[in-house]
């Protein structure tokens, strides 16, 4: 499997890695807490709102109506953006974006970074390039630090380390932070305390930082980053030079359409009526340099397909990952993507080509409750569907071919069909202790390795119709 940037950790197809996965009980407890927290919180400030369906519909739409139309929106976009000061890069794909950010750093002449969290920046791998060019990036957001002090990989878009405990986070800062309390607990105060301690010190004496952003505005040449922590404002106003990573999918046109998302996003994201912290920069301040570098990877050809293109919609709230009951039990590692969950489903194989991710369009069972909690109400499980039928067109399953051509050989000739189905009885056999088979031979075996297969009746409905 290919990955969008960041390798998989262990390389292994969606089915492999979530088997492991589903082997690690202290996993599977931290997820089902910390998602089944969250979840509650959103249910909670969304039942709140009068219209919650109308201002998720209004996001729909202003996302449909600016990807109809993001070349005009782009330009207008990097003209605001020049014309206060920003120089524009464009990059094409993950390679180019991190190639541009790594240069413009090694420009300044700094071996240390800071950055603010970045979906875009995992995407593109820009953590593996700095480390290739000998630029140490740090990382800023607090759950982003633990993944990096623990030389890990995150696996949740709004909380990468939504997989260790706190009792593992205590440990790991005591094994791996400088100048951390050898006696450190692991209370949440404590180790925020930790935290902020060890990066104040790097605010204040590294000069160039990394930011992403949750949205830009056509309109005025803005960027947004919405966060809990206050470390992101941090990163965008004490460093001399900000580079600024962005999709091309991150635009909306006006103030006013920026509005309906920054309802949308806390409220779907943490379970917050508002943000702590919403900055807006728009153009460098006096003795800044300021770099916007807008990200395509992928994204066009995302947005040339009629049915997949919605997923472009999505503003990375995370509700999808917290309801979907295949995450809360694999985790975000086993999708092998910076995009984990029902949104990386259906974005990460759009993103690098379905022929590099044909087993995470699987990787659902589609029972919609993605659907339901989407700000933006994408309709993941059609998107999922569509991109199954086109993995199959690409790589048809040779024995699944020929288990149906069999099928309509013998469905062909009523005799034929009911010799099949009379034989079918002997299968019993195999289901006897639980009433169900679990492992059948190749080319069944792909059916029953991940799932069980019914044990056939005692009597076919034909040889029932007829004894009546
Ligand atoms: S697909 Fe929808 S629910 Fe999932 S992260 Fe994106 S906006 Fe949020």
């Amino acid at each position: 499997m290919t990955f969008l940037g960041m390798p998989t950790l262990s390389g292994e197809p969606f089915p492999t890695a979530a088997r492991a996965a589903l082997g690690d009980a202290q996993l599977r407890r931290n997820l089902a807490k910390a998602t089944g927290t969250i979840r509650a919180k959103r249910a909670r400030v969304v039942e709140e709102l009068p219209d919650w369906a109308g201002l998720r519909a209004a996001g729909a739409a202003i996302k449909d109506a600016t990807l109809a139309d993001l070349d005009t929106h782009l330009l207008a976009f990097e003209a605001d953006l020049v014309a206060r000061g920003t120089t524009v890069h464009w990059a094409r794909d993950g390679a180019e974006a991190a190639r541009i950010v790594t240069d413009l750093v090694a420009a300044t002449g700094t071996r240390e970074v800071i950055k603010v969290k970045s979906m875009a920046g995992a995407e593109i791998g820009l953590n593996d390039a700095f480390d290739a060019a000998g630029i140490a990036p740090i990382e800023t957001d607090l759950a982003e630090l633990i993944v990096q002090l623990g030389h890990d990989r995150p696996s949740h878009i709004l909380v990468p380390a939504i997989h260790r405990s706190r009792a593992e986070i205590r440990d790991l800062f005591r094994r791996e932070m400088p100048g951390v309390a050898p006696d450190l607990t692991d209370e949440p105060a404590a180790l925020a305390e930790a935290a902020r301690r060890f990066l104040r010190h790097k605010f204040t004496t590294v000069d160039v930082a990394i930011s992403g952003a949750n949205f830009a505005v056509a309109d005025t040449g803005s960027l947004v980053v919405v966060e809990s922590e206050g470390n992101g404002r941090m990163c965008l106003t004490l460093p001399r030079t900000l580079i600024s990573v962005v999709g091309i999918e991150k635009l909306v046109p006006t103030w006013s359409d920026l509005e309906v998302f920054l309802q949308l996003l806390p409220r779907s994201s943490t379970g917050e009526r508002m943000n702590p912290y919403t900055s807006v920069w728009t153009g460098p301040t006096e003795g800044q340099t300021a770099h916007v570098v807008l990200v395509d990877n992928g994204r066009t050809a995302t947005l040339a397909d009629t049915v997949g293109r919605a997923a472009l919609r999505c503003i990375r709230c995370s509700a999808c990952l917290n309801s979907c009951p295949v995450y809360a039990r694999t985790g975000g590692h086993a999708y092998g993507s910076v995009y984990p969950g029902p949104i990386g489903a259906v974005l990460s194989p759009q993103l690098t080509g379905v022929a590099h991710n044909r087993t995470l369009p699987y990787a659902s069972s589609l029972c919609g409750v993605c659907q339901d909690v989407c700000p933006v109400a994408i309709d993941i499980p059609s998107i999922l569907v569509h991109l199954r039928g086109k993995v199959v067109e690409d790589h048809a399953p040779v024995a699944e071919a020929a288990a149906m051509r069999a099928l309509a050989w013998a469905m062909a000739d009523a005799g034929r069909w009911r010799r099949l189905l009379r034989a079918g009885r002997l299968g019993r056999a195999l289901g006897r202790r639980r009433d169900r088979i679990g492992s059948l031979p190749p080319p069944l075996s792909a059916w029953t390795g991940t799932r069980d297969a019914p044990r056939p009746p005692r009597q076919t409905f034909r040889d029932w119709w007829e004894s009546r």
